[in-house]
């Protein structure tokens, strides 16, 4: 059973568009980020299909949407947030789609890699889950494991110095089936205001009611107001883990 208590030096949140990481993990970040965890955003698309405007172009959108993403990241205390700019709506789990995840995992290092449950489909009686959802969620666990700590696969990145990295634990953000709740109460507010920064998406609605909601439906019957609910898949033992960090050496 995962400490609910832990806390890594460093998170990396891997997801399809802006406000991802704001809906389903935001509060977590915020919480581990106050205590001095790195934690990074990684954005496969930049949303720049997900404005509905007359004469909205998708290279404004992108522009706007990514101020927005970089916003919501700095009120959560990120440390960096990367785009990929894959095509919003047409995201695909490619063998590049991976090797670009690999190469930011390898690069930054993370100790826990956050991503989306790809097996969600019927999320809910009123909601499909975006396919582009799915696609983050299978290309980052694809990365994570094994590709990210297998020094011999997509080696020429070893020539932009970045060596193999295992990375300890992969949190799943949950629907459902979550084996692990993250106390979020000193960061509600923080969650709630960084979702607001995504301002093209709330089209004068304000988010807080339903996120409110959402993680007091999660907290419920355990001893906190408001939770995230992740299921834990812990790849590197604690101990393989204070001894390597994550490095594999070719
Ligand atoms: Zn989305």
């Amino acid at each position: 059973m995962e400490n609910p208590f832990y806390v890594p030096e460093s998170a990396m949140a891997i997801v399809a568009h802006p406000d991802d990481i704001e809906f389903s993990c935001s509060g977590t970040l915020a919480r581990w980020a106050k205590e001095g965890t790195r934690t990074y955003y990684v954005l496969c698309t930049s949303g720049d299909v997900g404005i509905a405007q007359a004469g909205m172009t998708k290279a404004r959108a992108t522009e706007i949407r990514e101020a927005e993403q970089r916003k919501a990241a700095e009120i959560a205390g990120a440390s960096e947030v990367v785009f990929l700019r894959e095509p919003d709506g047409m995201l695909q789990p490619t063998l590049e789609l991976r090797k670009k995840l690999v190469r930011e995992i390898r690069r930054l290092r993370p100790e826990v890699v956050i991503t989306g449950d790809p097996t969600v489909v019927l999320a809910s009686s009123d909601y499909i889950n975006h396919p582009d959802h799915r696609a983050a969620g299978i290309a980052a666990l694809d990365a994570v494991f094994p590709a990210a700590g297998q020094p011999n696969l997509f080696q020429d990145l070893e020539s932009e110095g970045i060596k193999a990295h295992k990375v300890r634990k992969v949190y799943v953000t949950s629907w459902e089936k979550g084996d692990l709740f993250v106390n979020i109460s000193d960061t509600i507010d923080i969650k709630i205001e960084a979702l607001r920064a995504h301002n093209s998406q709330m089209n004068g609605w304000d988010p807080e009611d339903m996120v409110r909601q959402w993680a007091r439906d999660y907290a419920k019957g355990k001893e906190m107001a408001y939770a995230e609910a992740f299921r834990v898949i812990q790849l590197v033992s604690d101990e393989d883990w204070e001894k390597t960090k994550g490095t594999v050496l070719a």
